[in-house]
């Protein structure tokens, strides 16, 4: 029986640095697949999760601990590797093959795990790199084949990244209207999903990209991958300017930050009609006075990363058209540590890349 030895790079204590540590992994059985991680990327929820929890506004957290997370924690969701070991049942991927692996997984029996939504499974959730180890290792065990997606000639860096980046901001790019080229959208936070966000929004639909980021390295980035107009949200009459610049003609807001402010500049700016989309998690409340719902008539929705079939369609859509390229900032995983600190310092321009 051959035994593979994984080193991961793991918290031991809520907010605690990683540590890397070894672990025997078990010949796979069934479905199961070993994957030899060749790249993972980092988001900006691995700040949250080595903290325990989310900001839910009015000095409330959410709890990791709580909702049954275990300790030690082996962060990282956005995995690509190389298959190197299948179980006996498995036949969708074979031993060589590159894949990226769909990180969001739920009990996989109730209604919504039925009809194909497992990342919004409420019974109990399976997340790579949350509840089972992740990424920030070398070695890594998937319970079954299907979640795989096979990447072909794709960067493999690259394919990384669509498994969180990638398919939440595809996710909410799919929640706006149709829209026609006098249209604007607002992307409001421009990390490495919203710059996601101008990229594919760019490459899939004729409305104007208003970026909207008080970095100037990435209000520069947004406008080199399809942003129309970027602008500081922190200069005097942010609103005011916006607004004016783009006609009072802002169809759609997605607010990737998720602040009080982000939110609250988002509902702000849409037109009459107008949709804004809530996906970041950087935490706090949402307060608006309610007669701003009738007398605008506006609708506020969230979007929480995506779907299986989701990351399928955006593998095929980057092998069939060249998409906007996010900067990515590729780094050795031992300096896992190291990136963490620059992300919450937000050093970080586009997508970190580890690579073990
Ligand atoms: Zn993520
Ligand atoms: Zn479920």
């Amino acid at each position: 029986m051959k035994y593979h030895c994984a080193h991961r790079w793991a918290f031991n204590a809520w907010g605690g640095a990683l540590q890397e540590q070894e672990d025997a992994l078990a010949p796979a059985t069934g479905h199961e697949v070993t994957l030899r991680i060749t790249h993972c990327g980092m988001c900006h929820s691995d700040v949250h999760i080595r903290e325990g929890g989310f900001d839910m506004g009015g000095g409330k957290l959410s709890s990791l601990e709580r909702s049954g997370v275990r300790l030690p924690v082996t962060m990282g969701h956005e995995i690509v590797g190389e298959v190197v070991e299948i179980g006996p049942d498995v036949k969708d991927v074979s031993v060589g093959m590159q894949v990226v692996a769909y990180p969001w997984l739920g009990c996989g029996a109730c209604a919504v795990c039925v009809q194909g939504d497992e990342h919004l499974c409420g019974k109990a959730a399976r997340n790579l790199g949350i509840q089972v180890p992740g990424g920030y290792a070398d070695v890594l065990r998937i319970s079954h084949e299907r979640y795989l997606v096979p990447i072909g000639t794709l960067e493999p860096a690259r394919a990384a990244t669509f498994a969180c980046a990638g398919i939440t901001a595809l996710g909410a790019i799919r929640k706006l209207p149709a829209l026609g080229a006098d249209d604007y959208v607002a992307i409001i936070g421009c990390g490495g999903v919203g710059m996601t966000g101008v990229a594919l929004l760019s490459a899939t639909s004729k409305a104007k990209i208003v970026a909207i980021d008080p970095d100037p390295a990435k209000r520069e980035a947004a406008l080199a991958h399809g942003a129309s107009l970027a602008f500081d949200p922190g200069m005097a009459d942010a609103l005011k300017t916006i607004s004016k610049t783009c006609a009072g003609n802002i169809a759609a807001a997605i607010d990737f930050v998720g602040a009080e402010s982000s939110s609250s500049l988002a509902v702000n700016l849409v037109r009459r009609t107008g949709l804004v989309v809530i996906v970041g998690l950087f935490g706090g409340e949402f307060k608006m006075p309610l007669p701003m719902f009738a007398l605008k008539s506006i609708t506020i929705t969230g979007s929480y990363v995506g779907g299986l079939n989701d990351l399928r369609e955006l593998v095929a859509l980057a092998q069939r058209q060249r998409l906007p390229q996010i900067p990515l900032d590729r780094r050795p995983m031992a300096s896992v540590n190291e990136a963490l600190d620059d992300l919450i310092n937000g050093r970080v321009v586009g997508r970190v890349v580890l690579q073990p």
